[in-house]
Parts: C-alpha cells; structure tokens; sequence
C-alpha cells in the first residue's frame, strides 16, 4: 500500500453515544483503537474527519435533527480514541469529509509533499459518511481501502449494502485491520 493515511470518521460522542447512538458502533471501537495506535507508531498519519455543525446545517433542519453541533460534548472524538497532538483533526458539515474542509490539500502535503496516495477510511456509517468520503476521494485519484471491521452503520443490512456499493462504485479494497497491519508491517 502506497503513502497511506487513516481517516477516522465521525467516531464522535453523538454517533456511538448521544443523539445518533449506534449500538453497532461499539464493536468497532477496539479495532479502529489498534489500527491508530499502530499507524502512531509506524509515523502514518491519523486523521479525524469529524462532524462540527452549525445549527442550520441542511444535514441538522432537513434531515437528522441536531447533532455533532460545534463545540458540544456531542462532536468530540470518543474517548478511547482521543487524538493524538500529532494527529490531524479536519473538522465537516456534511457526510463527505473532502467538501469544502481542507483535507484534500492537507493529505497532499503529507509525505513531504508527495501527497498520500491511499486513503484508509474507518467509522462511520459505512453507507453515508463513508460513502460520500469515499466517492470524493474516488473523484480525486485515491485509492480506497475500507476497514472491513472499522466500519459499521444502523443496521446489518445498510451495512453489507454500504460495503458492495463501495466496491462496485469505487473498487474500494475490503481489509480487516489485522490484514492491513500485516500489509504495512
Ligand atoms: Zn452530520
């Protein structure tokens, strides 16, 4: 895997917790906890793609109420996966962390200005926020993998579905940490 970076998304309070809970949610946390801590330590980057919304968000008035609203409880990262101060945190406000955020620019500085070639996305929900991040990454010339047990959605269904349409759409590459972690060792 070529200038990889981990984008963590939305493992906020609000999303495994609070107002969007996600009982599925709490069977990824250990996983995604070994996949950072390992990349820390191998100096790949870790980055946090969190939700930080405005009030009038079109995501909070048209469709999920409010959530992940800036500088609450509710948007930080959980705390079993608290940043790093090496780590980046690129804040969003909608499902897609490249909209309008500067991750693009910040993913093409890293490797000293190489630019990271493969984006490795885990959180959630496998069929929104990783979704949309994955087709704007797509749309940019990443490569995509998705971290088969770094993911997970409402439900099983919305789940499995998110899963194939990222492969169908954007031949993202399905690995569980473990395989990954053997791939960068
Ligand atoms: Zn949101």
């Amino acid at each position: 895997m070529e200038r990889p970076a981990i984008i963590v998304i939305d493992m906020l309070n609000d999303f495994v917790h609070g107002s969007l809970k996600c009982e599925r949610a709490l069977r990824i946390i250990p996983n995604i906890k070994k996949l950072i801590d390992f990349s820390r330590e191998k100096g790949i980057p870790v980055i946090f793609s969190n939700d930080a919304h405005y009030p009038q968000d079109p995501e909070v008035v048209n469709r999920w109420g409010a959530h992940a609203i800036k500088g609450t409880k509710g948007a930080e990262v959980i705390p079993e996966l608290k940043p790093s101060e090496r780590d980046y945190v690129v804040d969003k406000r909608v499902y897609s962390g490249f909209f309008e955020t500067g991750l693009d620019p910040l993913l093409r500085s890293l490797y000293r200005g190489e630019g990271v070639k493969t984006v490795i996305l885990c959180g959630l929900h496998t069929h929104m926020c990783i979704r949309h991040t994955a087709a704007d990454a797509f749309f940019r010339g990443y490569k995509i993998v998705v971290v088969k047990d770094g993911v997970e959605a409402f439900t099983e269904e919305d789940h499995i579905s998110g899963l194939k349409y990222l492969v169908d759409a954007y031949n993202a590459k399905l690995m569980t940490v473990d395989e990954i972690i053997a791939s960068l060792k």
